[in-house]
C-alpha cells in the first residue's frame, strides 16, 4: 500500500541558534524508518517523469522501490549505475527544479523527497559497506582530465570503468573542485566528498594535484609528450567578477570564492590554521545566489552580524528556497532592492561603510524579467567592516590563452558540442561550468559523462586496440 501522505517526511535539522555557531552539517538525514516511509510515497507510475528530470537519468522509481523494501544496498547499486557522486547529489542537487518538479505526487501535495532518499541510500552504503570498488581490466588506452570538480570526476569515473588509464590534473592541492573549496562543510561534509573520490581511486583513477594546465603543462604536451589519446577540460568557472565600483581594493573586501576557499579549503576558521581571514563584526554580502547564501552563512558562523544586499526583491532571488530559509533562520538579514555604489574606507585602507542606493523594479521586458532601476536621492551609507562580492564568476582564461586553436565564447566559455563535448580541437573535449558558465553539480556531472562516452568512441574509432 503506498503512503498517501500529502507531505514529505521532514528532514531532521540542527536547531538554527546552535548551528549558526558551528560548521557541522545542518541537515541530519532520515532514519531508516523515515526513509522507508518516504519511499512508500512513490507510486511507481507508468511514465516515470522523474527520470526525465534527472540530468544523469537515474532510474529513480527502481531505487525507491528497493528503499521501500528496506533494500538500501540494492537502492545504492541502482543509483550508482548512473551517478558516481550520490552522497553529494543527494545533498546539493536542486531537486525542486529537476526530478522532484516532475513527480506526480507534487500535483496534489509535496513530491516524493527523492534527494533525501538518494542521500540516505548513499550514506547507508558508506557507513555499512566495506567493499572496495573493483578495478576494471585495463584496455591499454590513456585519457587525461583537467580539473577534479564534478564534471572531471564523472568523466574520469566513466572512463576508468571502461578500463582506461585516467589521470586527473588538478591545480589545487586537494581534489573535488567547488565541492571542496566552495560548498561549505555544513552543507556538504568534506569527508563525504573524499569518500566518493576514494571510490574513483579504487577504480584506478590517478589524481595529480598541484598541476596547473596552461602553466605546469600544456594540453599539447599531454597529447604529444605524455601520450594521452583524448583530453577532457573540466576546469570550471572560478574567476570572480567584481562590480568595478570605487573601493573594491580596500582591505576587508573579498570575492565570495576567495572567502569560501579560505574557510572551506584552507580551514581559516580553525584556531591552528595558517590562513588568515578577516572575522568582520558587520559583514555585507552582495548578491542573491547560492554562493552568496554560503558566504553569508560562513561569515555568521565566524561570529559576524551579516546582511545580504540584493538589487531585486525576495521573489527574484536566484538561490534555492531552502538555502534562503536556512539563512533567515540563522539570523542573516536581507536588504532587498538595494545596490552598492562605493565601498568606503579609513585612512589605513580598511573598509568602514558601503554606500548604497535603493532600487525599484521596472515592468518586465520581453524576456519577462523586471529591471532594477535606481531611485534618485535614495543613497545611504551602511556601516560594515567586510564586504563579500558574490555577483558571479566566469571561466579562467588560462587554458584558452595557452591552447592554440581552442575556441571560446566572448565571455570565456569553451565552445563544445552539446551531444559529445567535442571542442574545436581534435581529441579535446570539455564540459561543466567551463562550457556553460556557473551552473550545477549534476549538470557538470552529466556533461562529464557525455564526454566520456564520446572520448571512448573517438579513441576506439582510431583502431588502436
Ligand atoms: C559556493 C558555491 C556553492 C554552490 N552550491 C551548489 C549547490 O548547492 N548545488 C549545485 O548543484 N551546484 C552548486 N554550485 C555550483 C556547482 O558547484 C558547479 O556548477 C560545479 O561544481 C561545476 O563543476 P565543474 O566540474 O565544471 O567545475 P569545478 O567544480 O569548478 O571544478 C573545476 C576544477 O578545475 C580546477 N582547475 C581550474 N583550472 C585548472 C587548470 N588550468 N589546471 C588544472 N586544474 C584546473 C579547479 O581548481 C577545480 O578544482 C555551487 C557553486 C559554488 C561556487
Amino acid at each position: 500500500m503506498p503512503n498517501m501522505s500529502l507531505t514529505k517526511n521532514e528532514m531532521p535539522l540542527q536547531a538554527a541558534d546552535i548551528r549558526n555557531k558551528n560548521f557541522l552539517e545542518v541537515s541530519l538525514g532520515y532514519t531508516k524508518e523515515q526513509a522507508i516511509d518516504e519511499a512508500k510515497r512513490c507510486l511507481n507510475c507508468k511514465h516515470k517523469p522523474c527520470i526525465g528530470g534527472c540530468p544523469v537519468q537515474i532510474d529513480i522509481p527502481a531505487f525507491i522501490e528497493e528503499m521501500a523494501e528496506g533494500n538500501f544496498e540494492a537502492a545504492y547499486e541502482v543509483i550508482t549505475r548512473s551517478s558516481s557522486l550520490p552522497a553529494v547529489c543527494g545533498r546539493v542537487c536542486p531537486q525542486e527544479s529537476q526530478c522532484e518538479q516532475k513527480c506526480v505526487r507534487g500535483i496534489k501535495g509535496e513530491p516524493v523527497a527523492i534527494g533525501r532518499l538518494e542521500r540516505f541510500a548513499a550514506d547507508y552504503h558508506n557507513a555499512n559497506s566495506m567493499e572496495k570498488a573493483v578495478k576494471p581490466t585495463p584496455n591499454g588506452h590513456k585519457a587525461a582530465v583537467i580539473g577534479s570538480g564534478p564534471s572531471g570526476l564523472a568523466c574520469a569515473g566513466d572512463l576508468a570503468k571502461k578500463g582506461y588509464a585516467v589521470t586527473v590534473f588538478e591545480a589545487l592541492h586537494l581534489a573535488g573542485g567547488v565541492l571542496v573549496y566552495g560548498i561549505p562543510e555544513f552543507r556538504l561534509p568534506k569527508a563525504i566528498v573524499q569518500k566518493e573520490i576514494n571510490t574513483l581511486k579504487e577504480l584506478g583513477v590517478k589524481i595529480d594535484t598541484n598541476v596547473i594546465v596552461g602553466k605546469t603543462l600544456s594540453i599539447e604536451e599531454l597529447k604529444e609528450e605524455y601520450g594521452f589519446e583524448a583530453v577532457f577540460i573540466g576546469s570550471g568557472a572560478g574567476l570572480p567578477r567584481f562590480m568595478n565600483i570605487p573601493g573594491e581594493n580596500l582591505k576587508g573586501v573579498y570575492s565570495a570564492n576567495e572567502f569560501l576557499t579560505r574557510v572551506n579549503l584552507m580551514k581559516a576558521n580553525h584556531a591552528d590554521s595558517t590562513t588568515p581571514i578577516q572575522k568582520g563584526k558587520k559583514v555585507t554580502v552582495v548578491g542573491g545566489g547560492n554562493v552568496a547564501m554560503d558566504a553569508a552563512r560562513c561569515a555568521k558562523r565566524l561570529g559576524a552580524e551579516v546582511t545580504i544586499i540584493y538589487r531585486r526583491t525576495e521573489k527574484e532571488l536566484p538561490a534555492r528556497l531552502e538555502e534562503v530559509e536556512h539563512a533567515k533562520e540563522e539570523g542573516i538579514e536581507f536588504l532587498f532592492l538595494t545596490n552598492p555604489l562605493e565601498i568606503k574606507g579609513d585612512t589605513n585602507g580598511w573598509v568602514t561603510a558601503l554606500r548604497c542606493q535603493e532600487m525599484t523594479l521596472s515592468t518586465p521586458d520581453e524576456s519577462g524579467r523586471a529591471k532594477p532601476i535606481p531611485l534618485d536621492g535614495s543613497e545611504f551609507d551602511k556601516e560594515t567592516d567586510c564586504v563579500i562580492m558574490s555577483i558571479g564568476t566566469s571561466p579562467n582564461p588560462l587554458i584558452k590563452s595557452s591552447t592554440k586553436g581552442l575556441e571560446t565564447q566572448r565571455w570565456g566559455g569553451i565552445i563544445a558540442e552539446e551531444t559529445t563535448g567535442l571542442t574545436s580541437l581534435e581529441g579535446v573535449y570539455a564540459g561543466g561550468d567551463a562550457v556553460t558558465g556557473a551552473a550545477t553539480v549534476i549538470l557538470a556531472m552529466g556533461a562529464g559523462k557525455t564526454a566520456a562516452a564520446a572520448m571512448d568512441q573517438y579513441i576506439m574509432g582510431k583502431g588502436k586496440l
